[in-house]
């Protein structure tokens, strides 16, 4: 492919300072960015702006779907804008209606709202608990410890983690933290008030942690016994990442006495249009009318452009097989780490995840000689070195690197990706 910029000259500065000056005066500084000044894409592969090519394991955290530039995504883009970008949801459109048609059918009868990001997608789930609960005086949502479910004000309320309120006080009232994947806990904190149960199926910001089929089974009697509406968050792991269209599918898979599971809600965004932004919820067939008209709405949410794209995704997805590639290659993936952490158990310590939401846990700093000297999570530093060697992954809390490639990452992409991440653990083993 085509590099946009000359590499660069010794000497005479890097092509990306201008862009650092820019973020430096311009954006307010609310992220912790990599040096990393980015200018184009192909599939898995991603180009700085002085020609360094980088294999992307991270998709965008897990938002690029068909990786970069997909050129019949780009082309429904260009057709689409061409047509119709945006009506407001004052009227009806076909690529709306469609598209809800498509999610439906890989969930359960149902309706679909969308909106236009993980966070918002939430917020309607924490809308439609209240809506169900609110005559009765129920509004108390249950979360698990070390969940991720946005940056909105009720999103960092319902967020297991303390990180995310702090200096943002008072949290949005009728969140309660409950440890993950622990039943007993979850019966003991229902209280009169509780409506709701919110979990995700993979924990991605929590470290990549799989809710237990008995976890599940087991919520949904609870839900059942008082009432709770179970809600899913399949923001990250949701859309074919664990080689199902839902992650409660794959990990229910072959579970005796698992075939009528099925949640009142799941949320979804990220890989939904490929790198587009799209967020949607679905609700089961019994709570689909709770939110009747002029209860909840959003200027964005399924206009025609977002909605063909996210159409256009979904049809490749199935066209290419790409849930079974996602279950394949995310396979040969685990097998390359849980080798690797056999072989560099100084540095890897686990290897959780399914299909292509994968994470390696690493040792504490102070014990990787490698990593020992530098003051930083080691999941940074891992991250940093990656960076190094040309692979882009993202960090899931201090010990865990996660990787999130695009679905249709390929066998040779995977290796390429293995054998970086080898070079990275052996250098700091020492
Ligand atoms: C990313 C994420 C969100 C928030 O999505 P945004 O689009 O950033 O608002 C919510 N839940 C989970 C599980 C996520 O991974």
């Amino acid at each position: 492919m085509k590099e946009i910029l000359p590499p660069p000259v010794p000497g005479v500065g890097d092509p990306g300072d201008a862009v650092r000056q820019l973020f430096q005066q311009y954006v307010v500084p609310s992220y912790g960015r990599y040096d990393l000044v980015l200018s184009h894409g192909r599939g898995s592969q991603v180009w700085d702006v002085t020609g360094r090519r980088y294999l992307d394991l991270g998709g965008g955290i897990a938002v690029c779907s068909l990786g970069h530039a997909h050129p019949e995504v780009a082309e429904t883009i260009a057709v689409q804008a061409r047509r119709l970008m945006h009506v407001s949801n004052l009227y009806y459109t076909e690529p709306q209606g469609r598209l809800a048609a498509g999610l439906v059918r890989h969930l359960a009868r149902g309706k679909v709202f969308f909106a236009n990001s993980g966070g918002e997608a939430n917020e309607g789930l924490y809308k439609l608990a209240r809506r169900y609960g609110h005559d009765e005086g129920r509004f108390e949502i249950l979360t698990a410890l070390n969940s991720f479910h946005g940056r909105t004000l009720a999103g960092i309320a319902a967020n297991g983690q303390e990180k995310f309120r702090q200096g943002f006080g008072p949290a949005v009232a009728g969140f309660r933290h409950v440890p993950f994947n622990d039943l007993a806990a979850t019966r003991a904190a229902i209280s009169p008030a509780t409506v709701a149960v919110l979990i995700e199926g993979v924990q991605g910001e929590g470290g990549i942690t799989p809710a237990t089929p008995e976890y599940l089974l087991g919520l949904r009697a609870l839900c059942d016994e008082h009432r709770l509406l179970l809600l899913m968050d399949g923001v990250q792991c949701g859309y074919f990442r664990t080689g199902r269209f839902q992650s409660f599918q794959r990990i229910l898979e072959a579970i005796p006495g698992a075939d009528g599971f099925l949640p009142d809600a799941v949320s979804m965004a990220k890989s939904l249009a490929g790198g587009f932004p799209m967020g949607a919820f679905w609700v089961r067939d019994r709570y689909a009318d709770l939110l009747g008209p002029g209860s909840h709405a959003t200027t964005f949410g399924g206009t025609p452009l977002a909605c063909s794209v996210a159409l256009k995704v979904l049809e490749i997805v199935e066209r290419d097989g790409l849930a079974e590639n996602a279950r394949s290659i995310g396979a040969f993936l685990k097998e390359g780490l849980e080798r690797l952490q056999r072989e560099v158990p100084g540095v890897i310590r686990a290897v959780r995840g399914l299909g292509l939401m994968l994470g390696f846990e690493l040792a504490p700093r102070e014990e990787i000689p490698g990593f020992a000297a530098v003051d930083k999570p080691p999941s940074g530093q891992f991250v940093h070195r990656l960076h190094e060697a040309g692979v882009l992954t993202v960090p899931s809390g201090a010990q865990v690197v996660r990787l999130l490639p695009a679905l249709n990452l390929t066998r040779a992409e995977a290796e390429e990706g293995l054998a970086k991440i080898e070079t990275v653990a052996r250098a700091a083993a020492g």
